[in-house]
């Protein structure tokens, strides 16, 4: 039977670690990080999302406000703000809480964010600099699986990864940092033949594709590390990851479960990120 990775117990731990890192900007500098969300819309995941962001911020001490919209606000009105929050000193991370309505050029929002203040790391620019190795704000939810592997002592360096999902979110950056942690990686996406052959060779498993159960547990190898991205609904109602836990449970080694496990750390690697941003903005 596996063992389950404890991704709530891991994110507190991250949360403790920056709220002590936050305690000491403020005694020393006098420096309190600030988080500016946008929220447009009463979609109830992305308030749900946003509710929890706000929460972890009061929990390590960031000061945070959203700036709610009605779904029907118009472009230039978000323009305006975003370049508002750019120049303004008290917010060092802005946060565009996806998906925006259909009606709005959301790319385009998200490219006026200065890459110093992409805590979410999705700017191309951030991004490339994910891909040649150089230090930037990356991605919450790769960063978040990275660290998972890291607390539990997986080794990455050497180990087959397979990744199922190929989103510019999750898939493509999870690739660049496996990649930089020395591992050999396979992305998986819908036109992949043979995906359970393919699940079967990993050594660590990462599915992110947003099927409910779609990663069969006999297709996964014995002893194989299991990251479980996917958050979707069952038909009784329930959050449930890609993966058919209760097979896979019985031949991993190790298991991320759906919930409780790598959503707390995107959070977590959120306040981590507006925590680094705050810092790098104070550099001369
Ligand atoms: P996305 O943009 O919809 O991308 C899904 C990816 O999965 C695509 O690359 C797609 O392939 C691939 N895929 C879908 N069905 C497949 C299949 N049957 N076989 C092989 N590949 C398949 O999704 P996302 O934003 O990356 O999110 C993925 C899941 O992770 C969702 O459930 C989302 O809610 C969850 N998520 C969780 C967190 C967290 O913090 N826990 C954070 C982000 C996302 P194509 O490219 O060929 O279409």
């Amino acid at each position: 039977m596996a063992q389950i990775i404890d991704g709530k117990s891991v994110a507190l731990q991250i949360k403790l670690e920056v709220k002590e890192q936050v305690a000491r900007l403020k005694a020393k500098y006098n420096l309190i990080p600030g988080l500016a969300v946008v929220l447009v819309g009463d979609d109830i995941g992305s308030v749900t999302y946003v509710r929890n962001k706000q929460k972890a911020c009061d929990d390590v001490g960031i000061r945070s406000r959203t700036f709610s919209f009605s779904s029907d606000v118009g472009q230039k009105e978000l323009e305006i703000l975003i370049n508002e929050l750019d120049r303004d000193p008290q917010y060092n991370g802005i946060l565009i809480q996806m998906p925006l309505p259909r009606s709005l050029d959301a790319r385009a929002l998200l490219n006026m964010i200065i890459p110093d203040k992409d805590v979410d790391g999705l700017l191309p620019s951030n991004i490339g600099k994910l891909a040649i190795g150089e230090e930037a704000l990356y991605p919450c939810t790769p960063l978040g699986i990275m660290m998972l592997l890291q607390r539990y002592a997986v080794p990455v360096s050497g180990a087959h990864v397979v990744i199922v999902g190929r989103s510019n979110l999750v898939g493509k950056p999870l690739t660049l940092m496996m990649i930089s942690a020395n591992a050999t990686v396979t992305l998986c996406h819908t036109k992949t033949r043979d995906l359970p052959g393919i699940v079967g060779q990993a050594d660590i498993l990462v599915a992110a594709a947003g099927r409910l159960g779609l990663i069969r547990g006999e297709w996964i190898k014995q002893g194989a590390v299991v990251i479980d991205v996917g958050m979707n609904r069952s038909p009784e109602g329930k959050l449930a990851g890609d993966v058919e836990f209760a097979q896979a449970e019985k031949r991993a080694s190790l298991i991320t479960p759906v919930p409780g496990g790598v959503g707390p750390m995107t959070i977590a690697m959120l306040m981590r990120n507006t925590l680094l941003a705050a810092e790098r903005q104070m550099r001369p």
